[in-house]
């Protein structure tokens, strides 16, 4: 079968895209290489979303949450009574390992079939590749890039990298599961982006001594039983350790958009190039939907403001 667009990532966004492909008459299949909207699902368990439900609807579809912001489990059942319902086609735990371009037809290898299509959407968000710190003792299983659930911290000693959101829920809640938590910051203060109700809780456990903290600071090295850092006047530190938490951000798959020929922009922020109002790449028939469209700017796009792409790349489609 040729179909008239494949939607590579079952995240919101590549779901988005499906249900407006429907709506449109065009024939679609998702491909997504974990389960469905795989993202979220590996975000940590108590997260609540900063947006309120209304804004992470898909097509008007009302998603009811009891609380201002929904929780992971809310938006988990969302989305998925939304795939069953509409009865979206999704081939999950399916990774797309590459893409042939020639005359007009896509050919999509994934690691159990092939398909092709007449249009592509990159819907692959950003969470797959952690930013790595490129320090001895990284591939150590004490260290995680990947945050779940506070309680397996009880009573250790866990070293938090970095600052942001993720940095400051993962240093609250560990902490108050009885954690001893120091947070390696290499800024001079805790993100700016942290959410606005989170960031006085965190400033107030480190001013009282609760969560200690190290700003102006650089991880340098993890050992079994310590960690070492660079503190603000340069002199080498070692903490007795038991778990180091390197939230340090996510960055997209850039070169399995560099493998399709699409053009990314040659400064550190390696954003994809595209029209805004189609949201089509250099690559004729390959659009990009989601937060990858930001490049290294992962917090440029998130689903509030991108569920519309869905919209602008099935419109030029049809057209
Ligand atoms: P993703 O959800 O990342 O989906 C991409 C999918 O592509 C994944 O399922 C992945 O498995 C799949 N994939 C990747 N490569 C392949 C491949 N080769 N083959 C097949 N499948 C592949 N946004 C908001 O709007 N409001 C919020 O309140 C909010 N809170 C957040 C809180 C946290 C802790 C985090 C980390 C993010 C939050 N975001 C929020 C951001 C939001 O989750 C992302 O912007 C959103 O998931 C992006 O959707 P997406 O579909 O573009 O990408």
């Amino acid at each position: 079968m040729l179909y008239d667009v494949l939607i590579i990532g079952g995240g919101p966004i590549g779901i988005a895209c499906a249900l407006e492909a429907k709506k449109k008459n065009l024939s679609y299949i998702i491909i997504e290489k974990g389960t469905l909207v795989n993202s979220i699902y590996n975000y940590p368990d108590k997260m609540t979303f900063f947006s309120t439900s209304e804004k992470l609807e898909l097509d008007d579809i009302p998603f009811v949450s009891n609380s201002p912001k929904p929780s992971k489990q809310e938006a988990l059942e969302y989305y998925r009574r939304i795939v069953e319902s509409k009865q979206i086609h999704i081939q999950l735990f399916e990774k797309v390992e590459r893409v042939k371009n020639e005359d007009h037809v896509f050919t999509t290898t994934t690691s159990k079939s092939t398909y092709q299509s007449k249009n592509l959407v990159l819907a692959t968000g950003f969470y797959d590749i952690p930013n790595y710190l490129n320090i001895p003792g990284e591939d150590l299983d004490k260290v995680t890039h990947y945050y779940r659930d506070p309680h397996y911290y009880a009573t250790q000693k866990v070293v938090v990298v970095g600052a942001s959101n993720s940095s400051v829920d993962a240093a609250l809640e560990t902490y108050r599961k009885g954690a001893e938590v120091t947070m390696i910051v290499r800024g001079e203060q805790i993100g700016e982006r942290v959410k606005y109700w989170v960031r006085p809780d965190v400033i107030n456990r480190i001013e009282e001594g609760s969560i200690k903290a190290f700003f102006n600071s650089e991880l340098t090295e993890i050992g079994e039983d310590y960690v070492r850092f660079k503190d603000k006047n340069g002199k080498i530190q070692t903490l007795e350790n038991d778990f180091v938490l390197a939230l340090t951000g996510y960055r997209p798959n850039f070169e399995f958009l560099e493998k399709m020929g699409i053009e990314l922009s040659d400064d550190q922020l390696s954003i994809p190039k595209y029209d805004k109002q189609t949201m089509k790449t250099n690559i004729e028939g390959i659009y990009l939907a989601g937060v990858i469209c930001g490049g290294m700017e992962t917090h440029k796009w998130f689903i509030e403001n991108s569920r519309i792409h869905a919209k602008m790349i099935m419109e030029d489609i049809k057209s």
